[in-house]
Formats: structure tokens, sequence, C-alpha cells
């Protein structure tokens, strides 16, 4: 067990629990550490002066004893700020608990993906916050942390071909797509539609830095979920809490099978 001392990390806090009569265990995905969870002594006493920094959905930089294997500490915050319209609205909360759960799935405690991956989390939650088209947001980090689970799909060119213009469509024994050319060979291809192939291939490589704004139908948002639920069930495997209670939210399910038939 290694406690390293006096560390100033940033910050975003995940989640926190009861710990005994008075304390909390608030995680907190950093971006030197991945997700640690620190135990904060007499957090429920009235008055308690980090109370303001350990808000859910809070984010600035933050001091503390970080321990490699056990309960990490924290001594205080500057800069803290909350993500008011995620803490506010019980949707987007979901929504952010998603990024984060997912994140978590993936980086665990990995400091090299936590710095990796850190930037990524936290403008996936701002662009949310901002109000940007929350599933959208959220397939972008779906698609882009499939790597992150051992799954890589190639989005910019046939799998047997290398074909680059094409109708594509997304195979999971090839690992990627295959061009009209070699449907053929997977009959059980997700057998997506050209819009909906076309938006994958586009965020799998799009950069939430400089995204602004997304201009999506309700319907394609929702096909391109669909899709990567597939491939998330198929060949990740991951249950992730916060999904199910998004997918119960949303009522998706019928929203997709409203949709399904009908082309735009
Ligand atoms: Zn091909």
């Amino acid at each position: 067990m290694v406690l390293h001392q006096g560390e100033e990390f940033s910050g975003i806090v995940v989640s926190k629990r009861d710990y005994k009569e008075r304390d909390l265990l608030v995680k907190i995905l950093t971006n030197r550490y991945g997700y640690k969870t620190f135990y904060i002594r007499g957090a429920k006493k009235r008055g308690f002066r980090l109370g303001a920094i350990i808000l859910p959905f809070s984010h600035g930089r933050y001091l503390g004893s970080i321990n490699d294997d056990g309960l990490s500490y924290l001594s205080t915050g500057k800069e803290i700020d909350q993500y008011q319209n995620i803490f506010n609205d019980i949707m987007l909360n979901a929504y952010a608990s998603y990024v984060l759960g997912l994140g978590e799935a993936a980086i665990k405690d990995d400091c090299i993906l936590a710095s990796q991956w850190y930037r990524k989390i936290e403008r996936a939650l701002q662009l949310i916050d901002q109000g940007v088209n929350p599933l959208i947001i959220v397939s972008i980090m779906e698609i882009q942390m499939l790597e992150l689970f051992g799954v890589a799909p190639e989005w910019r060119f046939c799998a047997v071909c290398g074909n680059q213009r094409s109708s594509f469509d997304y195979s999971e024994s090839y690992g990627g797509i295959l061009c009209k050319n070699h449907w053929h060979l997977d009959p059980n291809r997700l057998h997506l539609d050209e819009k909906t192939m076309y938006f994958l291939r586009y965020l799998s490589d799009i950069d939430l830095d400089v995204l602004k704004s997304v201009n999506l139908s309700e319907k394609t948002s929702i096909k391109i979920k669909r899709a990567l639920d597939v491939i998330y069930d198929d060949q990740v495997g991951l249950y992730v809490p916060a999904k199910k209670f998004l997918n119960e939210m949303t009522s998706f399910d019928f929203a997709f099978e409203k949709g399904l038939d009908k082309t735009e």
C-alpha cells in the first residue's frame, strides 16, 4: 500500500455513499489516478468544511492523499464548479451518470488511461450540461470507448477489400464494416441503413473538443443508439447500472419500434 501525499489533481465527483455514522465515501474520477474512492471523515456534520466540493457532479482541482490500493483522502479543493443542469435535470443526470459509469468500467484506476480519457469525459459532461443532444454525446463516447473494451472496429474502410466509398454495413464477425460487395460474406451483419452507418462512421472520428452542437433527428439518434446497444451487448457484454435506468427513462424501445420502418 502506497500513499501519495499532497497530490493535486483535476476531478469530477461521480457518486457518494454513507459510511459509518457521520462519514462518507466519495468516488471521484481523477485525471491522474482514474476512479478513486475518498474517505471523508465527519462529512455529515453540520457546516462540514468540505461539503461544497463533494456535491454530485462537482468538478475542479483537488488536493489530497492518493492510496494505490485502498481509500484515499481529500484535503481541499479549489476552482470547484458544478454541472448545474446535470445536477438539476433527472434525464441529463442519467446520461451523465452513464458516461461516468462507462468511463469507470473502462478506465478503473489506470493512470495512463485516466490521463488519456479524463479530458474527453469532462468535455462530454460539459456538452451535456450545455444542452447538446445527450443521446449523441453518449453515442460518441460509446463508439470511441469501444477500443478500451478490446473492440476496435475499423470504421474507415471495408474489412475485406479496403473500399472507402460504398454503402456499408457493420459486421460483428469481421470486427468492422463491410462494403456492399462483401455483404454476402456475413448474413448476420447488423443490416443498418445508410444514414445510420454514415453517422456511426462520422461520430467514431469526431473530436469532442471542437464539437459545438449536433443537428440530428431523434429518430436517427435512436437508431445510432440501438446499433451501439447491439454492439455493446454482443461484443462488450458490459453492465453499467445507469444504462438500465436510462433505457427505462426514455422508453427508447417504443420510439424505435415506431420509427424503424419509415425512411427519412
Ligand atoms: Zn469490400
